[in-house]
């Protein structure tokens, strides 16, 4: 790609710190001259009938046409009665699969530096069917639905995934011993796949056992695949691994190839408005991005100015221990472009 033919992107800055770390990505973009032109689309201040959701139709149709773009996080008022932004999302635009590799940042002191995973969540259905109702006053019910299809769709794109990045191991994670029509057929969807790709060791681990294995050597894992609800919870497990929320970069995955990169963490209330929010985890997914759009040299020379600037460790925001505000970090990037 050249700067001369610009690929149109949506862009979603969302809320709290969301339009302050959308600003980064954008400023970083300019700077490394990467040929993205960014259709922006913010959330309505009213339900959206046709989405039932603050979500515009049009921008939903903006990511159906682009078939790519990034996402900054979007509240989700509790107990309102309408559906969550990013469930809508998922289910509107079909993301099947969210991807987010996890890995040590050199130069970041945590506890472990040798963390090198990618966790792979299915998106769609789980115990986030969204199917809740009540039986009778004082008790509800909730299903977690799992589907052949669904499970099938994620497993395939794991193991896609595992040997197109150059990946060893594929490890499905369940409570199939409990669970066991529906985690049972999840992992029996995951089995077929892993007869497809012998070249790739595929292994079973209980989802208790995987969580106590990951905080004692996270270094046993390569990519793991899981049903949704687990897949949550472990990505955000994982993303503690390596310095927390506000370092870590995932994408959503759709049918057709449509994808929607975003941030790990939520709108940051506590820290909105105030020039704080480190943009690390949206410029990565930024990155995720571009690599997804096979513009790879811009993606590594944005992700070494990242890594660079952090190493350096002259500048950092405060949640990585620093006193520099998001502007100051970002310039920082630029200036190691
Ligand atoms: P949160 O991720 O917004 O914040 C948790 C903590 O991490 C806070 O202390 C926050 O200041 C800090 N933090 C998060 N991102 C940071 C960053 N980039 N830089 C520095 N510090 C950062 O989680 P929450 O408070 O539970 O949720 C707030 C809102 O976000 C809720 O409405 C929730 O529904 C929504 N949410 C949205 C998404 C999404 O859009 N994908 C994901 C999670 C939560």
């Amino acid at each position: 790609f050249s700067s001369a033919t610009p690929i149109t992107a949506t862009l979603f800055p969302g809320d709290g710190i969301g339009p302050e770390i959308a600003e980064s990505v954008k400023q970083v973009f300019q700077a490394a001259d990467v040929p993205i032109e960014w259709e922006e689309h913010y959330v309505g201040t009213e339900i959206d009938p046709r989405t039932q959701s603050f979500l515009t139709w049009e921008s939903l149709e903006s990511v159906r046409r682009n078939r790519v773009g990034l996402k900054g996080p979007m509240a989700t008022p509790i107990g309102k009665g309408h559906r969550s932004l990013n469930l809508t999302l998922r289910k509107e635009l079909n993301l099947y699969a969210n991807v987010r590799p996890c890995y040590s940042l050199p130069g970041y002191k945590t506890r472990y530096d040798n963390v090198n995973l990618v966790t792979i969540r299915e998106n769609t259905e789980g115990e986030y069917s969204g199917l809740e109702h009540q039986v009778v006053r004082g008790v509800v019910e909730s299903l977690k639905i799992i589907t052949r299809a669904a499970s099938l769709r994620v497993a395939e794109y794991a193991f896609h995934y595992a040997k197109a990045n150059g990946r060893e191991r594929v490890s499905a994670i369940h409570k199939a011993n409990i669970m066991q029509k529906t985690d049972g057929l999840f992992l029996k969807c995951c089995r077929e796949v892993a007869e497809k790709y012998p070249e790739i060791t595929y292994e079973e681990v209980i989802i208790d056992n995987c969580c106590m294995m990951l905080v004692k050597n996270p270094a046993l894992f390569d990519v793991l695949v899981m049903p949704n609800l687990y897949g949550d919870i472990i990505s955000d497990l994982c993303a503690g691994l390596v310095g927390g929320l506000g370092l870590t970069p995932s994408c959503n995955i759709g049918e057709g190839g449509i994808a929607l990169a975003e941030a790990v963490h939520g709108s940051a209330p506590d820290i909105a408005g105030k020039n704080m929010a480190n943009p690390t985890a949206l410029l990565l997914s930024s990155v995720m991005m571009l690599r997804h759009l096979n513009i790879t040299d811009k993606a590594e020379r944005i992700q070494n100015a990242i890594i660079n600037t952090i190493a350096e460790g002259k500048y950092r925001t405060a949640d990585l221990g620093g006193s520099s505000s998001t502007t100051e970090f970002t310039n920082a990037i630029c200036n190691n472009l």
